[in-house]
């Protein structure tokens, strides 16, 4: 079975680590192909740093810090400390001395004129994470968010999304998103592929605006999503209206969606009407949305969705395996 996946950081590692597990245990030959979001991508210090692909590719490679979710296991901040003495911003970027060398290998060899695609599958040669990491695109997409400005009031700024969301822990209300460069991305080599030869496609519980959604707006992937013969199934990174870690709330409320299940579903929609999913999986303390979601056109199941651990986090994989192939043999 080929699965594609889309993925932002650690909603997406954890579940595709649990979908690795399901897809191992069923004992069938199968391939998984993972659509990284590169909207977070920033250059610090010199450095080329991928946050989200960088998260998927330790978290299946076994190198992540399993505590703090991302980032590298048994890390020391030297070269951070170094950099702080200095006085050079910026000093909120956690950039740990075992990383470095992952950005520095990274930023040698984009300097070498190689592409993000290769780069990625050099760097997972190392981390071996049993999956196909693509970027979304090999382009420059930055993601900024719209605040009234920290220093000068009264003024709106475009602020890169790292600086709102670890500088500021997303309190600057936001304004919006804006994905710099986006309209002249094209998809990474293999991404459409990937999409049309799909026999399942799997949106685990990214953040919708800033991970999944950064994704779906790189030109020609939302299209290869509705014309792909796979069914598309999406599992809600909100339960009982609250995002379980992190701060999507925030993204959501800029869009104008409320932080619930229900809305989030809605909003990427039933691909018979527009949109992009054919199912959408919700927390057991979410199963009131059911009716609504089935009104609307999108197959729902109420499920446990805590990763709290990787059988846990396989179980939600099977779930929604099983309800792509269950609307597959319906449609
Ligand atoms: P990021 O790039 O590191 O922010 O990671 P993602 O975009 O891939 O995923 C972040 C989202 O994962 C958060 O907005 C949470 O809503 C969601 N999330 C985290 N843990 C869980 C969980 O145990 N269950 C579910 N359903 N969602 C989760
Ligand atoms: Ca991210």
């Amino acid at each position: 079975m080929r699965v594609t996946t889309l993925a932002g950081g650690i909603g997406g590692a954890r579940f595709i680590r649990g979908l690795k597990a399901h897809l191992a245990a069923s004992g069938q030959e199968s391939h998984i192909t993972v659509i990284g979001n590169t909207g977070d991508d920033i250059w610090v210090h010199g450095l080329r740093v991928c946050p989200d692909l960088d998260t998927v590719m330790y978290t299946l490679g076994d190198g992540i810090d399993t505590e703090r979710g991302w980032g590298r296991r048994d890390e020391t901040f030297h070269a951070k400390e170094e950099l702080q003495a200095y006085g050079v911003e910026p000093t909120w970027f956690g950039l740990g001395d075992r990383d470095i060398g992952t950005h520095l290998v990274r930023t040698a060899s984009l300097n070498a004129g190689y592409p993000l695609s290769d780069v990625t599958r050099a760097l997972c040669a190392r981390w071996k994470p049993g999956v196909e990491l693509l970027p979304m695109t090999n382009d420059r997409a930055e993601t900024h968010v719209i605040v009234d400005s920290p220093d000068v009031p009264g003024n709106r700024v475009a602020m890169h999304f790292q600086e709102w969301w670890i500088k500021y822990r997303a309190s600057l209300p936001a304004h919006d998103f804006v994905f710099i460069g986006i309209e002249n991305a094209t998809p990474a080599p293999g991404v459409l592929e990937a999409i049309a030869e799909a026999d399942v496609i799997v949106l685990p519980p990214s953040n919708p605006i800033v991970s999944i959604g950064t994704i779906l707006a790189v030109p020609g992937i939302t299209d290869a999503l509705s014309q792909t013969d796979a069914p598309i199934v999406g599992i809600s990174p909100i339960i009982s209206g609250a995002p379980v870690r992190g701060m999507a709330d925030a993204c959501l409320t800029a869009r104008g969606i409320e932080t619930t299940a229900l809305a989030v579903g809605l909003n990427y929609g039933a691909r018979n009407s527009g949109g992009i999913l054919d199912g959408w999986l919700v927390d057991t303390s979410d199963a009131d949305a059911e009716s609504d979601l089935e009104a609307a056109g999108i197959g729902c199941r109420a499920v446990p969705l805590f990763m709290t651990d990787v059988p846990a986090t396989a179980a939600m994989a099977e779930h929604a395996i099983d309800l792509a192939q269950a609307l597959r043999s319906a449609g």
